[in-house]
């Protein structure tokens, strides 16, 4: 029996090769427990056709697989990848609405030959592209939490976004959440040792939380060996309702209403 939950996974790399061969059973277990919406972010500017092909081929299959919806941007972590050019094609991407969000972008100091510079640049052209379409943006933050800050409150973006697996404290979640941005929950969730995490997730007001599994990245506590899949997004929400008091129904309809809000996507 298919679940009548309906749980959006805001993050899901569906378009990486460790989904090849095996993408529509992905996906038909995914829906098969309630994830109905998965928001797929583009990393770099080789998968983007691909991750725009995808969304289209699962919009018209809608019954056995969840929605699929597009964003578009060039990730810090690949940097020795992006071309000045890229640049340009996503602004044709986005001129041509092809993409819902712009992401997933930003900063990671925690690589260990950052060019700190460089990702800060190319951070902030996406920024302005966000801007000049009127777009949210997905953001990778890793160890420049303050940094990204401090570039948001310069940029002041009129729809905000997600930071996605927020890893920052207390404090900078919100900021981020005054900023207009949603925080992105994930697999960390599930290691009983992520007490920080865990505290930040029972306590934040569930209007500024949303879930997303990263997968194939970011796996869970129970299943370490494996790559990470859409339907674990699942688990993530039941880790999500143990650990707050809000009734489950509730958790799942604010959170998806959340990464809908995000997208602009509030045609009931
Ligand atoms: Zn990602």
């Amino acid at each position: 029996m298919e679940s009548d939950l309906d749980l959006f996974d805001s993050h899901c790399h569906l378009d990486f090769a460790a989904f090849d061969g095996w993408r529509d059973q992905a996906l038909r277990n995914a829906r098969s427990v309630g994830v109905r919406q998965i928001l797929l972010p583009g990393v770099t500017a080789q998968y983007w056709s691909r991750l725009l092909q995808l969304c289209q081929l699962q919009s018209q299959a809608y019954e056995h697989y969840p929605l699929l919806y597009p964003a578009l941007g060039m990730h810090p972590c690949f940097m020795a990848e992006h071309r000045p050019e890229h640049l340009e094609l996503l602004q044709q991407h986005l001129a041509g609405g092809e993409a819902l969000a712009v992401g997933e972008i930003g900063l990671d100091f925690f690589i260990s030959d950052s060019d700190v510079q460089a990702q800060q640049l190319l951070l902030e052209r996406q920024l302005l592209l966000a801007k000049q379409y009127d777009l949210p943006v997905l953001l990778h933050v890793r160890k420049a939490h303050d940094q990204m800050l401090k570039t948001l409150r310069r940029f002041k973006l009129p729809r905000g976004g997600v930071v996605h697996a927020f890893s920052g404290s207390e404090q900078q979640a919100h900021i981020y959440i005054d900023l207009g941005f949603k925080l992105g929950f994930g697999g960390v969730l599930s290691y009983r040792r992520a007490t920080k995490l865990r505290h930040l997730a029972a306590t934040l007001p569930l209007e500024s939380m949303v879930l997303e599994t990263d997968a194939p990245d970011m796996p869970l506590s129970d299943w370490r060996e494996e790559p990470n899949r859409p339907e674990r997004v699942r688990d993530i929400f039941e880790v999500l309702y143990s650990l707050r008091s809000e009734a489950p129904e509730h958790i799942a309809r604010q959170t998806t209403a959340n990464v809908r809000e995000v997208l602009a996507l509030n045609i009931a």
